[in-house]
């Protein structure tokens, strides 16, 4: 069983932040960085609120941002492997049990940052459409809508940035939202509105998702009126919030009712030498700025319980 001093699961802006940290405190810590770095970072294509790598004409990348992470922890000596982790111990206390698929490790202390993913809207059709037109990324997946129409479904921040994202791409977005007004905060409100690519079908949910091979239209109702609807559409860009990684975790850790991880403001959790940082214990605020915080606070409290354990 391979040993180690300090794992870290995970690796959005809180992994790889607590990796810099706990690396530069010469504890050597190995990354379970899951099979694509970055979080959900990776997958946003401008990020404009990060302090410190703005420029007028040139908002960073999430891959960019990512990569300059990577390095930095990488330089002060954090391990990555991409590997994804299938159960804990820690029933025993320190040292933990990790095992991914490929092997098993003892650990003196654990930081979970594994933090959440996007959820599913739930209706039918939904799934079965996957990649075939409905798509939880408009990064990803903006590209192969050059021309068309699509659908955003959601009115929160999230929702109202990949659909500007979208407009770069698609003919027309149109944005489906369950209530008669947007949760996303006024700026991106703001831009929202002025683009004539964007339109708004208010007070509707989507309820189904019909096609044949590809996404062709959605079935819609009213909130208000009951009215059923069907829209004619290649694209379905789902946005209705996020739940947190945390199956794994589950009767190891304390948690709350939808899953996310227990911490107190040291970022300690039920388990005395189990840290966690980033969305799978933050559903308030979930900014990179955020997560990188809680990051370097529970690798200072790692580093803090580790020696004064030794
Ligand atoms: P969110 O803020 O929770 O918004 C989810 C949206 O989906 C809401 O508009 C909600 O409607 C809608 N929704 C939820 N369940 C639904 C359902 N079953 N059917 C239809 N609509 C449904 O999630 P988010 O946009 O992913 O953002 C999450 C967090 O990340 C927020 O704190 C946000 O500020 C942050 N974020 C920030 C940025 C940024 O700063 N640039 C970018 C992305 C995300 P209601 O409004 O009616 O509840």
């Amino acid at each position: 069983m391979q040993k180690e001093r300090v794992i870290i699961i995970g690796s959005g802006p809180a992994g790889l932040t607590a990796a810099i940290y706990t690396g530069r405190a010469q504890m050597n810590p190995l990354v379970i960085a899951g099979t694509q770095i970055g979080g959900q970072i990776a997958l946003t294509a401008e990020v404009e609120n990060y302090p410190g790598f703005w420029a007028a004409d040139k908002v960073p990348t999430g891959p960019e941002l990512v990569e300059v992470m990577q390095k930095q922890a990488e330089h002060f000596g954090a391990r990555l492997e991409y590997d994804e982790v299938v159960s804990v111990d820690f029933s025993q206390g320190s040292p933990f049990t990790v095992k991914t698929y490929g092997k098993t490790y003892q650990a003196d202390a654990v930081i979970v940052t594994a933090g959440a993913s996007p959820r599913r809207l739930g209706v039918p059709g939904e799934e079965a459409f996957i990649g075939r037109g409905v798509s939880y990324c408009g990064t990803c997946d903006g590209f192969f809508f050059r021309g068309k129409d699509v659908i955003v479904v959601g009115g929160g921040d999230s929702a109202i940035e990949e659909g500007l994202f979208l407009t770069k791409f698609a003919d027309s977005v149109t944005v489906v939202h369950r209530r008669d007004e947007l949760r996303a905060g006024p700026a991106l409100q703001k831009r929202a509105f002025a683009n004539e690519k964007i339109s708004f079908v208010w007070n509707t949910a989507v309820e189904e998702v019909v096609g044949n091979g590809t996404v062709q239209a959605v079935k819609t109702r009213n909130l208000i009126t009951s009215e059923e609807g069907d829209l004619p559409i290649d694209g379905v860009f789902i946005f209705v919030g996020h739940f947190p990684n945390s199956k794994f975790l589950e009767g190891k850790l304390e948690m709350d009712e939808h899953g996310y991880v227990i911490t107190d403001e040291l970022m300690r959790t039920s388990v005395p030498g189990v840290f966690a940082a980033g969305e799978i214990q933050d559903p308030i605020y979930r900014q990179i700025g955020t997560s990188v915080g809680q990051g370097v606070a529970a690798a200072m409290q790692t580093e803090k319980w580790l020696s004064e354990r030794e």
